[in-house]
């Protein structure tokens, strides 16, 4: 039998999807990604993101607490055990993205631990197919399954991920471990500017990495960001290696040369953030949604959650390439499971 809301992906929209969709009785089922070696080195391991950070400061209704006792009582015992211990400041990625599958599953949402590699849309009920080789049908489907950020590549970034290396300056730039220390971002986009614009408010200096003697960035960023006394650019220059050592984390970057690439130069900074792009989770849709040019699946529909397939919802950061924050994700799950939930009940779906 069809399932009447499949959500796929395990980020903040998807949970959030879930939680809405199993208060109203759908009974949804989350496919929530599979546990590989291919997820864990890309970023896209089962809840998301945010699971791959430490301090989340900015997701409503968590000030600094220690909430050790309340994660006790509110996550299955079975999960706890296996997680890290409450640091007792605030809340972490992890715990956060435990708590709202834990209150999805509290609603009777239904969990498949598996990656949806092939989707038929052409006819209804919907069609999938996942990578453990189980056949799901469904007469909606609310596409949650994010984004995730691009690095260069390198060993020393993975070896400093959550010890000042990171891809999100909103998120992270506000940390202690960047405050009046100098900082570099990569890249030369219009990303690239905003971030290194708004780290001047935290660094002492940043340093914006680019491989060309030309900004990509659009006109106005450019000038705004060049105009800023905290920003220097260093063309014609691409990051070698991410420095630091296990105590401090980040302490340097050392540069080289496009030009001459004999020559390098190492940068002293506490913090270094890529901001090369992101890259949507899409490659399973096989272009059967509308997409902007980046890739990110289009709503049709102002201020709803539609896509160009009817019955089709997308939430998240896989349809999101500006705010990209939890909580706008979870905002937007909410508005999907909503938008099903209305559009199965004018189909007499329910
Ligand atoms: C290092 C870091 C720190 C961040 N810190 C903050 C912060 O402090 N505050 C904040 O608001 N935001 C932060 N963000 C941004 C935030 O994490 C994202 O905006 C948010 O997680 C997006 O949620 P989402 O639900 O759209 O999807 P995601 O969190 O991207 O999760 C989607 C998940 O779906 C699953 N999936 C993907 N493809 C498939 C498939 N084919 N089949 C099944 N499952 C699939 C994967 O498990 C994937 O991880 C941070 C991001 C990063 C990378």
């Amino acid at each position: 039998m069809a399932e009447r809301v499949v959500i796929i992906g395990s980020g903040p929209a998807g949970w959030t999807a879930a939680i809405y969709a199993a208060r109203a009785s759908l009974e949804p089922l989350v496919i929530e990604g599979a546990i590989t070696e291919e997820n864990r080195q890309q970023g896209t391991l089962p809840l998301g993101q945010l699971a791959l950070t430490t301090e989340v400061e900015n997701f409503p209704g968590f000030p600094v607490a220690d909430l050790a006792a309340y994660l006790d009582n509110a996550i299955d015992p079975k999960k706890r055990r296996y997680m890290a211990p409450h640091a007792g400041q605030g809340v972490s990625g992890p715990e956060l993205m435990e708590l709202m599958r834990q209150q999805a599953v509290n609603f009777g949402a239904r969990i498949l631990t598996d990656d949806v590699v092939e989707i038929d849309l052409s006819s209804h009920p919907f069609s999938m197919k996942t990578l453990g080789g189980e056949q799901i049908e469904a007469l909606s489907v609310i596409v949650a399954t994010g984004a995730r950020a691009n690095y260069l590549g390198l060993k020393s970034e993975e070896r400093f991920k959550n010890a000042g290396v990171s891809a999100c300056a909103v998120c992270d730039g506000a940390l202690p471990r960047f405050r009046d220390k100098p900082l570099v971002v990569v890249g030369g986009g219009d990303s690239a500017m905003e971030e290194a614009t708004f780290l001047t408010k935290f660094g002492s200096v940043v340093y914006v990495v680019h491989r060309r003697d030309k900004l990509r960035a659009s006109k106005i960023m450019a000038e705004r960001a060049l105009a800023n006394e905290k920003i220097r650019v260093k063309w014609n220059s691409v990051v070698d290696e991410v420095l630091g050592n296990e105590t401090d984390g980040v302490n340097g970057v050392r540069i080289r040369s496009t030009v001459d690439t004999d020559e390098t130069e190492e940068l002293e900074a506490a913090g270094y953030f890529a901001a090369i792009g992101h890259t949507p989770n899409t490659s399973f849709l096989s272009g059967q949604l509308e997409t902007n040019k980046k890739g990110y699946v289009v709503w049709t529909t102002p201020a709803r959650t539609y896509t160009s397939v009817e019955g089709v919802f997308a939430a998240g950061d896989v349809a999101d390439d500006y705010y990209r924050q939890a909580v706008t994700a979870a905002g937007t799950g909410c508005m999907a499971a909503l938008d099903a939930e209305r559009w199965l009940a004018a189909k007499g779906l329910e």
